[in-house]
């Protein structure tokens, strides 16, 4: 017994008198603060899942080994929740957790894009190898930026590029500068930024490099490669199609690309036979519907040809800047009508609610259309009846969160609308949208973030990496296939862990 307690009976004695009347009115107070608690806990998303004992011993290890992690922190001063991705980076790659989240069987990585998937180091290794890459060195200009790489053949070299094997050789440094120029931090969380700006230089700087059919390859295999490493099983790109092209054919047809894909997939299965992908037609929103309608048809047109690797559609860019989803409802009430057409079902995986902002409507949309999962959703909060829409349509939000904080819209990583969206029952699963761009690969960062800062369990762990399958474009056999596969690495990972972690 404290001392203060000790003194105040003695000064005061017990208070006998009503007793009785206080432990009852405690029971009472204390069944009631049970059953709210289970009535909490049981709105959750993962409420329906069982942990077995091996599971729930790495739980209790994970949680001890979080709450270390939390005060040695604090013990040395670092100001974990008042700082950027980018400044904790070093500390989250030196932590345990971060290896244990390496190794972690993380199901499918439902929401990148492509030119976002690729480490840039190794973009500007592998193009510099080719001597017809070239790297635009002058000041931003309308057509071009500076730092901009792109593939030509000698003679028709636009003013202001130079050979980028030549540059990187005659300036050792610009590897450094270059590989900053392509990727975006947040450097503080107090810096003021463009984000979108500054995003959207990142991917204009690669954009004429994806098409070139030789680095085409080359780009996806490394980057499948990564993901395959970082025990990712399942791949669903929003994918912008773009004709790809080589000096001694031209262009090729827009389905090249995809047979392309499928190509470099069967590579990365003979490692990995695991391996799956699908691509999400993506098109942009600061387009019009009548070129909106057009991307659709094209879709269906590869849809119908490829149905197995296509999956849906997107319209993706800054929302804040682009046209509202509402603004395309001519083109979503065509929808049934191209279905027939081509036979196919195209469904939406529309990117909606990237905002901070109510006077965001995007959400409202979702819950109206064939739109089985949500890009972001960060916005969703703020729309209780959506949210409740959604839950009971049971569609699944992506969640970014790293992506998040870098494009400003969350600051302190513990305050994420996730976690609204989660004690809410809404199913969510763990995405990394850019990762390249953000200057990492893999998809444990993101895993890490969501559990120091969430103060998720393994229940809910277990539940984020299971629901990107349950969730994912794959056909119900492909499903199946892909659940075996990862309840028994799953199985594996905790028996590991449990006899390496003490
Ligand atoms: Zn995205």
């Amino acid at each position: 017994m404290k001392t203060k307690h000790f003194t105040y009976i003695l000064l005061f004695g017990f208070p006998f008198f009503g007793f009785q009347n206080k432990v009852a009115a405690q029971s009472t107070y204390e069944q009631k603060w049970t059953l709210l608690k289970q009535e909490n806990e049981a709105l959750a998303f993962d409420t329906g899942i069982k942990l077995s004992d091996a599971e729930t011993a790495l739980d209790k290890k994970l949680f001890q080994i979080r709450k270390q992690f939390l005060a040695d922190t604090e013990q040395q001063k670092i100001p974990l929740f008042n700082s950027s991705f980018n400044e904790l980076k070093p500390l989250i790659e030196r932590s345990q957790l971060f290896e244990i989240f390496q190794s972690m069987p993380k199901g499918g990585l439902l929401h990148t894009h492509s030119g976002g998937i690729t480490d840039v180091k190794w973009v500007i290794t592998a193009a510099r190898k080719y001597k017809e890459c070239y790297v635009y060195d002058q000041p931003d200009h309308d057509q071009f930026i500076f730092g901009q790489l792109a593939f030509f053949e000698a003679g028709k070299v636009p003013k202001g590029f130079v050979s980028l094997d030549k540059k990187l050789i005659s300036d050792p440094s610009f590897e450094k500068q270059l590989a900053e120029l392509l990727i975006l931090k947040r450097d503080n969380l107090c810096t003021y930024t463009n984000y979108w700006i500054e995003f959207e230089k990142r991917f204009k700087r690669i954009s004429l490099l994806l098409p070139y059919r030789p680095f085409f390859k080359e780009y996806y295999k490394k980057g499948f490669l990564d993901l395959a490493d970082n025990k990712v099983q399942h791949l669903e790109i929003r994918f912008i199609f773009d004709e790809l092209y080589d000096f001694q054919h031209g262009k090729y047809p827009l389905k090249t690309s995809v047979t392309d894909l499928q190509d470099v997939v069967k590579e990365v299965q003979k490692n990995h036979p695991e391996f799956s992908l699908k691509l999400i037609y993506s098109s942009f929103k600061f387009l019009d519907p009548q070129s909106v309608e057009k991307q659709l048809e094209t879709a269906f047109e590869l849809k119908k040809e490829l149905p197995n690797i296509i999956s849906g559609f997107d319209l993706v860019a800054d929302e804040a800047a682009g046209n509202s989803i509402y603004s395309f409802r001519e083109d979503w009430m065509k929808l049934d009508q191209l279905s027939k057409k081509y036979g196919v079902k195209m469904p939406l995986f529309l990117h909606a609610g990237e905002s901070n902002s109510v006077f965001n409507k995007n959400i409202l949309d979702i819950s109206s259309l064939d739109n089985p999962r949500i890009g972001h959703g960060l916005n969703l909060i703020y729309f209780p009846n959506t949210m409740e829409l959604i839950r009971k349509q049971n569609k699944l939000v992506e969640v970014s969160p790293i992506s998040n904080q870098v494009l400003g819209y969350v600051s302190d990583l513990r305050n994420h609308p996730a976690r609204v969206l989660l004690s809410n029952g809404i199913q969510c699963s763990i995405n990394s949208d850019d990762p390249s761009v953000y200057g990492y690969e893999g998809l444990g960062y993101d895993f890490w973030v969501a559990f120091v800062y969430w103060e998720l369990d393994l229940k809910a762990v277990k539940k984020l990496v299971f629901n990107s399958i349950n969730y994912s474009s794959l056909n119900e056999s492909e499903k199946k296939k892909a659940l075996i596969y990862l309840n028994g690495q799953w199985d594996d990972f905790i028996r590991k862990m449990n006899a390496k972690l003490k």
